[in-house]
């Protein structure tokens, strides 16, 4: 039984300064690479997703509503795109991009740059536990973590290593994930 790691889009625009910041994103880098520096090697695994964007059409608005569309954010290549610099990317084994042509939050929509699913990175990493941390709880997080139960995997969502958009949503999004199964564990960084 194998457990890895995503940690999702811990990236500069979701932090503190970036054109779509979330409340302690930067905190939430800090205290990922802090988690995976203590326990690394308890993971067969660690990815890292990105929001990617090149021409996601209406996922991007002048006027957005914060729901369904959003400022310009996470473009592919530009410095909002890179991870948070207090997230220390040499901790990850495999970066999974998503988002190019379309709005994308689940990472289980996302691929390696050589096209791999990240379903079939598990699947070939023999990983049936997974732990989800990152940026936002109520939306690229919550996406992930239900798809991961939905492909059967165990699921723990590391409830001091997120951040959410909105308080309303963010605990609406805890309790979707709890009926669906998932186990909200606190890892103490
Ligand atoms: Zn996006």
């Amino acid at each position: 039984m194998a457990t890895a790691l995503l940690a999702v889009d811990v990236q500069v625009d979701f932090c503190e300064g970036g054109s779509l910041a979330v409340h302690g994103g930067a905190e939430v880098a800090r205290r990922l690479t802090s988690h995976l520096r203590r326990t690394k090697r308890d993971y067969a695994l660690v990815v890292a997703s990105r929001d990617w964007h090149v021409d996601p059409g209406a996922h991007f608005a002048a006027e957005p509503d914060y729901r369904d569309s959003w400022p310009v954010h996470c473009v592919a290549g530009e410095h909002g795109s890179d991870f948070h610099a207090a997230f220390d990317a040499d901790l990850v084994d495999v970066i999974v991009s998503k988002g190019e042509r379309a709005a994308a939050y689940s990472a289980f929509e996302g691929h390696t740059g050589d096209g791999r699913a990240l379903a079939d990175l598990l699947a070939d990493a023999a990983v049936t536990e997974l732990d989800v941390a990152g940026i936002a709880t109520d939306y690229c997080v919550r996406a992930s973590a239900l798809d991961a139960v939905r492909a059967g995997f165990d699921v723990r969502l590391l409830g001091d290593l997120v951040a959410g958009v909105a308080p309303d949503t963010s605990s609406a999004a805890l309790e979707e994930l709890r009926a669906a199964g998932v186990e909200i564990v606190e890892v103490g960084c």
